[in-house]
């Protein structure tokens, strides 16, 4: 299986590396939503978030806040966005999962949010009883 991020990971593709460590590794996006659009990843190959073995989580996590500050801190950010899509249908393009971290600026323009849905009655215990069934605690 070829996968760009494993390559990069593993350092047979250059990226413009920010940090890592033995479990994660963080670089700048290639095709940037604002400059300095920073992705953060486990080394190991898991295509997607739910397949992330716990031992990955917290290091991933805390690369994620580290990356998030240093990106915030170095571009003066007035914000920040943390988004992952996960499966074809998410908008995912590369399956190796990565966690995107991009600066805001209150005059950048750029939309994140979608247009939002309503629940009619009772509709919104009706999903939160179907989720609550698949719960694995
Ligand atoms: P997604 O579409 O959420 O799966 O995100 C994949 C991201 O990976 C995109 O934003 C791409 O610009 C980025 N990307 C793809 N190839 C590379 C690469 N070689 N180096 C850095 N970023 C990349
Ligand atoms: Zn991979």
């Amino acid at each position: 299986m070829s996968c760009i991020f494993c390559e990069i990971a593993r350092k047979n593709i250059k990226a413009e590396i920010i940090f890592e460590n033995e479990k994660i590794i963080s670089f700048l996006d290639i095709n940037p939503v604002n400059f300095g659009h920073t992705l953060v990843i486990p080394k190991k190959h898991f295509a997607d978030f739910i397949s992330i073995e716990d031992e990955y989580l917290l290091e991933l996590n805390r690369g994620i806040k580290i990356a998030a500050k240093a990106v915030t801190m170095a571009l003066k950010a007035e914000g920040y966005n943390i988004f992952s899509n996960n499966g074809l249908a998410a908008g995912q393009s590369v399956f190796h999962f990565h966690a995107h971290i991009v600066p805001r600026f209150s005059s950048d323009h750029i939309k994140f949010k979608p247009e939002l849905k309503i629940y009619s009655e009772n509709e919104m215990k009706i999903y939160a009883e179907k989720i609550k069934n698949e719960l694995i605690l």
